[in-house]
């Protein structure tokens, strides 16, 4: 053995490990006790090797004690100070690594193809044309299992990478199954079974086995999604249909608590309605997920199904079902006069909030045809109230369709219409008076 390659307590006479100081002083004591000088120095450096170990604890000790002191000085609650997400990055890394693997994968294909085009005796031929085989001059030993080649454990080549293997670390794919494998899942229904040589197979190494076999997964995954994952994303869309009806009813809620008259409070209480039957079918759906029955090849999909249970009740509860209910009808009246008491002076007013609304502000999607905007009062007055009927009938399609912005858009436009054929009855009468 190596010079200076041993290591633990051993004696110096025999060149025997003892595991312990005390075994080493024992045997010493008991197999060489005429070396008294030897012992000596033995038992010497054991108790030196003691102060050490001493000391070692000695300084872990006071470690401990600072450590405990530091814990103890920050107790009170810390800022998690600034925080950055990995997960652009994340994805980057994956997605080379997947490329790449993506790429190695389809290479063992083709070569998979080519090797199934020989046949037999020309299979042997061929197959090094294929993929160069390792020099096996210099390998003494099998990679995967380290036994030492010789006449019994012979050197075997993979036929889809060269790699160098013995017998019992290679895996033979049978004809049938490597024409399965570079059949593509969807079309797979005819070459000819070579059932006939079922005998014949190519020989491959662990690491390509891998490779073929996750790729046959990937495509079989890949046409039947399960269940979860389709349950999942129907969840996922739900909640961002809920997520525009929220920020539309806190805005509406924020506006009618202002005493604005922009949206109804009927409105309101119907969007309420819409969000809870909305939450209602999420929890349906995460109820459903949470008890899908679990593959026992993947037991981590329980903790991951109950997750995602978990997480959609959080947010049911504590957010779609803590927004703030409608004001009643008292609330509501005390919030207006309030506001009028507030305006009261204000002649300003009327004629302000006449400039900024010029039209209608239709948002997406949907749309009512032939709104007129036009600012100027038509001299004859039917005209006029033609167009307040046609605004009244958008107002109640808009409302049907949920579109609430729309809805007090186009009541800004109904008051601006009723203002200006005031206006001209008032005009008129005063012409009259005159
Ligand atoms: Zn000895
Ligand atoms: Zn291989
Ligand atoms: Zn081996």
């Amino acid at each position: 053995m190596a010079e200076g390659g041993l290591e633990g307590f051993i004696c110096p006479r025999c060149m025997k490990d003892f595991r312990s100081p005390q075994n080493l002083i024992t045997h010493f004591e008991r197999s060489h006790s005429e070396e008294q000088d030897l012992l000596k120095s033995i038992k010497s450096i054991y108790g030196k090797a003691k102060k050490i170990f001493k000391l070692d604890e000695q300084d872990l000790e006071q470690f401990r004690k600072e450590l405990n002191l530091e814990r103890n000085l920050v107790e009170e609650p810390q800022d998690p100070g600034p925080t950055k997400s990995y997960t652009d990055y994340f994805k980057e890394v994956r997605r080379d690594r997947l490329e790449h693997r993506t790429t190695e994968t389809n290479k063992l294909i083709i070569r998979l193809d080519r090797l199934l085009q020989l046949d037999g005796s020309d299979r042997k031929l061929h197959e090094q044309e294929l993929v160069a085989w390792i020099d096996g001059t210099s390998v003494t030993r099998c990679p995967s299992c380290a036994s030492s080649f010789n006449l019994v454990v012979r050197q075997h080549h993979c036929r889809l990478c060269g790699s160098i293997m013995c017998n019992s670390c290679s895996y033979f794919l049978s004809y049938e199954t490597a024409e399965e494998i570079v059949t593509p899942v969807k079309t797979f229904n005819g070459r000819e079974h070579r059932s006939s040589k079922e005998s014949d197979s190519i020989r491959i190494c662990q690491h390509c086995l891998d490779m073929l076999e996750s790729r046959r997964k990937a495509q079989v995954e890949q046409m039947m999604q399960p269940i979860i994952c389709q349950l999942y994303s129907h969840l996922q869309k739900s909640k961002q249909q809920i997520q525009h009806s929220v920020d539309m009813y806190s805005k509406m809620h924020n506006s009618i608590s202002l005493g604005e008259a922009t949206y109804a409070l009927q409105d309101l209480h119907s969007l309420r309605t819409t969000i809870a039957d909305k939450a209602q079918m999420i929890d349906t759906l995460s109820k459903k997920i949470a008890s899908l029955p679990v593959d026992p090849n993947t037991p981590k999909a329980v903790t991951l199904q109950n997750s995602i249970r978990k997480a959609t009740s959080v947010y049911i509860k504590d957010y779609l079902l803590s927004q703030p209910p409608p004001p009643t009808l008292e609330q509501l009246e005390q919030i207006k006069q309030g506001r009028s008491l507030k305006n009261a002076d204000d002649d300003d007013l009327i004629p302000r909030e006449r400039l900024r609304i010029t039209k209608v502000t239709v948002t997406t999607g949907w749309s009512p045809a032939n709104v007129n905007n036009e600012r100027t009062a038509p001299e004859d007055a039917d005209p006029l109230l033609e167009q307040m009927n046609n605004v009244r009938s958008y107002i109640d399609q808009a409302r049907k369709a949920h579109r609430y912005e729309e809805v007090a858009s186009l009541e800004e436009n109904l008051k601006m219409l009723k203002e200006i054929y005031r206006k001209q009855q008032r005009e008129k009468t005063g012409r009259k008076s005159d």
